[in-house]
């Protein structure tokens, strides 16, 4: 039931009905809402400004941990790097230096990518100061692997040069200790057995039996395998290919071996004779560098007989393989 408002009017002297229209309660309910409205947004605008949501809280914890965690990948970066650093000192004094490579400077293996620059291109933000240093850890890192990568491939390639030397090098007596009946030493100025004069001897004379296996003292190709009525009778020259290096194997009784082929340290090339100018069985032996000889004494490593039994084993397998690989 709607209650019934009267006023009272003083020049009337009476009570008057007051007319209440229902569109000024609806404005006056209206605007009381709005004013609550107002007032909560306020409260609640209040409330974020000073106080943390639950989301907030996780969030910022969150970006804690991440924090710690970059730093974290930072110190373990750093760790790196300095361990790089280490491998290439050592690079540097021994592995470089032992296949007597150029040391590099270690401006070089430090220098930089591009720049300061290079790191503004980074959003700014709370954490960007340590993702910059991850970043320059890492390029420094990668820079060092680069040289070092670079610098193993340059020992490598120095290895198998030193290692082709090392198998090319005539390095052996041509003869086994076994069957020498007399290490020949005579290079140099001597009394010519033949002519009965003093003459310059190229090489040196290994006495062993007629038929005593004579063998290649590095590896390399053979350039001569024939008879020559040049005084070396039948005979074999062995061009290694290193070092301007070639041997010459003389007074065979015959040879084993043709032009152009192949052979390895170890390898039987022909057998100990007396053709040529020789006065009895005997391996004449040169070694020559450019062409000009040398003593053979300072190319051949003296080896005991189970040495010498090892490289032949060696040198036959050597030979097997080769020609199993060429089938
Ligand atoms: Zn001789």
């Amino acid at each position: 039931m709607s209650r019934i408002k009267y006023k009272f009017n003083t020049e009337s002297l009476s009570y008057e009905k007051v007319s209440n229209s229902f569109k000024r309660s609806l404005l006056k309910g209206i605007r009381h809402l709005a004013v609550s409205a107002i007032m909560a947004l306020i409260l609640l605008l209040a409330y974020f400004a000073f106080f943390d949501t639950p989301s907030d809280r996780n969030l910022r914890e969150e970006n804690a941990k991440m924090a710690e965690d970059l730093s974290a990948i930072n110190d373990s970066l750093t760790s790196f790097h300095k361990n790089l650093q280490a491998l290439a000192g050592q690079d540097n004094e021994i592995y470089r230096a032992i296949y007597q490579l150029d040391s590099i400077p270690m401006k070089i293996r430090n220098s930089g990518f591009g720049g300061a620059d290079r790191y503004q291109s980074y959003s700014r933000h709370e954490y960007s100061d340590i993702v910059i240093e991850i970043q320059k850890n890492l390029d420094l890192i990668n820079r060092k692997l680069d040289v070092q990568k670079n610098s193993f491939l340059e020992i490598e390639k120095a290895l198998e040069e030193e290692s082709l030397r090392m198998k090319c090098t005539p390095a052996i007596t041509p003869i086994h200790n076994d069957d020498l009946i007399r290490y020949g030493t005579d290079y140099g100025y001597r009394r010519n057995p033949i002519t009965g004069f003093t003459q310059f001897h190229k090489g040196v004379d290994h006495t062993a039996s007629f038929g005593t296996p004579v063998y290649a003292s590095g590896d390399g190709v053979i350039e001569f395998a024939n008879y020559r009525p040049n005084g070396y009778g039948k005979h074999v020259i062995i061009d290694h290919g290193v070092d301007g290096l070639s041997s010459l194997y003389a007074h065979l009784q015959s040879i084993t071996v043709r032009e152009g082929e192949h052979v390895v340290r170890g390898q039987l090339i022909g057998r100990v004779g007396s053709t040529g100018l020789s006065l009895g069985p005997h391996l004449h032996y040169e070694v020559h560098v450019n062409g000009q000889h040398v003593s053979p004494i300072n190319y051949q490593i003296k080896l005991t007989s189970e040495q010498y039994d090892e490289l032949l084993e060696g040198a036959q397998r050597n030979i097997e393989s080769k020609f199993l690989a060429k089938k």
